[in-house]
C-alpha cells in the first residue's frame, strides 16, 4: 500500500519516492509510487498538481483499490527514484478553504443545528449544502462565529483512531468509512473524520467570508471564500464598485439608489419617446402622402426602428386607397408594407416577392406585413417595390 505522506504532514511539498508501477490507459501515463505527498481528488477537495521528476502531474486519482494514481505528461521507469514537488499555492489555497469549511460547517452545526450534507471545492468557488433553510441573520451569525474561531488561532490536530474509539467520540458527522479513521480536531470546536489537507492553526485560514447563499433542495447552499480567495473576491468587488462609483459620481453606499433613479428615468424617457415617435410618424406620413401622387408611398427612411417604421406605414394607410412600402436605412434593413382597406394590394404577397429577391424573413396579412434582414442596394429594393405596386 502506498504511504500517503500528506496524512501526517500537509505542509510537506517535496519528497523522494520509488516508482512502483507505470501504465498507459487511453493515452494517459499513470504512475504509482511507494509513497506520495500528492493529494488525490476526494472528499470534496480537488487533486494537487506539481512535478514528478521532469514530468508534470496533471491529475491525481484515488483508485478503487486504495492506491493513488498520478497522471503525468512524461515517461517514468518502474523502479526509478523520483523527487515529487507539490504546487504549494494551489495546495495552500485548498488547505485554507477546507479548514475554513470545517470551521464554518461546525458553526452552522453548533449555533443552528444545521447539518452540512455536502462540500464542494471548485477552482473558483467553494460551497456547502446545509440540511435546513436559514434566514440571512442566521447565516451572518454562523459566519461571525466561524471568524471568531479563526482569529483565536486554535490548533488543528490530526489523529488516527480505530472504529471503537471513534464510536466513543462525538464526531460532527457519522463517518462514511470503516476501519482506522483520520480525524481533524479543531480545538474545542470541531471533530470530523476527514482525509483532506488542513492548516496547522485556524489563524492560517485568515477569514471565512460567505459570498452568497440560495435555497437548494429544501436546504441552503452557502458559497464562501477563505484566506487568499476572500482577499481576491474583495479586490474584484472593490474594482467593480469603484467603476460604478466613477460612472455615477456617487458614494458606494448611494449606488443602489442611484441605479434605481436611472432606471426610473430610463422608463420615463422610453415612454416620452414612444409618444413623440407616434406624433412624428403622423407628420412623416402626411408629408410622404403629399409627395406621392396616386397614394403609392415607396420610400427609404433613415433613423426609424421596426416599430417606428410600422407607425409611419400604418399612418399612411389611413389615407383612402393609399399603400405604403417603407424600408429602413442603414442596415439591418427592415421593411413594412401597409395598405388602406380601399386598396387592392396584398401586402403579405408583396413582401414574399421582395424576400424572394433580396433575402431576409418576415410575414403578415394583406393589410399589413413586415420583415427584416433584406440584403442589397436600397435604391434597387425601392425600384422593385415600385414595379410590384
Ligand atoms: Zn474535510
Amino acid at each position: 500500500m502506498q504511504k500517503r505522506l500528506y496524512y501526517d504532514d500537509p505542509y510537506l511539498t517535496e519528497f523522494d519516492a520509488t516508482v512502483t508501477r507505470v501504465e498507459t490507459l487511453d493515452g494517459r501515463h499513470l504512475v504509482r509510487l511507494d509513497q506520495t505527498a500528492f493529494y488525490p481528488t476526494s472528499g470534496g477537495q480537488p487533486f494537487d498538481v506539481g512535478t514528478l521528476g521532469e514530468a508534470r502531474v496533471l491529475d491525481v486519482i484515488d483508485a478503487e483499490d486504495g492506491g493513488i494514481q498520478h497522471v503525468v505528461d512524461g515517461s517514468l521507469t518502474e523502479g526509478a527514484r523520483v523527487t515529487g514537488r507539490i504546487d504549494w499555492s494551489r495546495r495552500f489555497d485548498h488547505m485554507q478553504q477546507h479548514t475554513g469549511q470545517h470551521v464554518l460547517s461546525a458553526a452552522f452545526d453548533r449555533l443552528l443545528n444545521a447539518r452540512t450534507e455536502s462540500f464542494h471545492l471548485g477552482a473558483d468557488s467553494a460551497t456547502i449544502d446545509l440540511a435546513r433553510d436559514l434566514p440571512a441573520g442566521d447565516i451572518r451569525r454562523a459566519e461571525a462565529d466561524a471568524n471568531r474561531v479563526v482569529w483565536e488561532d486554535r490548533p488543528v490536530k490530526i489523529a488516527f483512531v480505530d472504529a471503537a474509539e471513534a464510536a466513543r467520540l462525538r464526531l460532527r458527522k457519522e463517518p462514511a468509512r470503516q476501519g482506522t479513521l483520520r480525524l481533524i480536531d479543531i480545538e474545542d470546536y470541531d471533530l470530523s473524520a476527514c482525509g483532506g489537507t488542513h492548516v496547522a492553526r485556524t489563524g492560517a485560514v485568515g477569514i471565512v467570508a460567505v459570498t452568497a447563499w440560495e435555497r437548494f433542495k429544501g436546504g441552503t447552499r452557502v458559497s464562501f471564500a477563505c484566506g487568499g480567495r476572500a482577499l481576491r473576491a474583495h479586490g474584484a468587488l472593490r474594482d467593480v464598485a469603484a467603476g460604478a462609483v466613477r460612472l455615477l459620481s456617487v458614494l458606494p453606499e448611494e449606488l443602489p439608489a442611484a441605479i434605481e433613479r436611472l432606471q426610473t428615468e430610463g422608463k420615463d424617457a422610453k415612454r416620452s419617446i414612444k409618444v413623440l415617435q407616434s406624433r412624428l410618424a403622423q407628420h412623416e406620413a402626411t408629408a410622404l402622402v403629399a409627395a406621392s401622387p396616386g397614394g403609392r408611398v415607396v420610400a427609404a427612411l433613415e433613423g426609424w426602428d421596426q416599430n417606428g417604421l410600422k407607425a409611419v406605414a400604418v399612418a399612411v394607410a389611413q389615407t383612402p386607397a393609399a399603400v405604403a412600402a417603407l424600408i429602413s436605412t442603414p442596415s439591418p434593413r427592415v421593411i413594412v408594407i401597409a395598405r388602406n382597406d380601399g386598396a387592392s394590394v396584398d401586402s403579405a404577397a408583396v413582401l414574399r416577392q421582395v424576400i424572394g429577391r433580396f433575402g431576409g424573413k418576415g410575414g403578415g396579412r394583406p393589410e399589413l406585413a413586415q420583415g427584416g434582414g433584406l440584403q442589397g442596394d436600397p435604391q434597387e429594393i425601392l425600384r422593385y417595390l415600385r414595379e410590384l405596386l
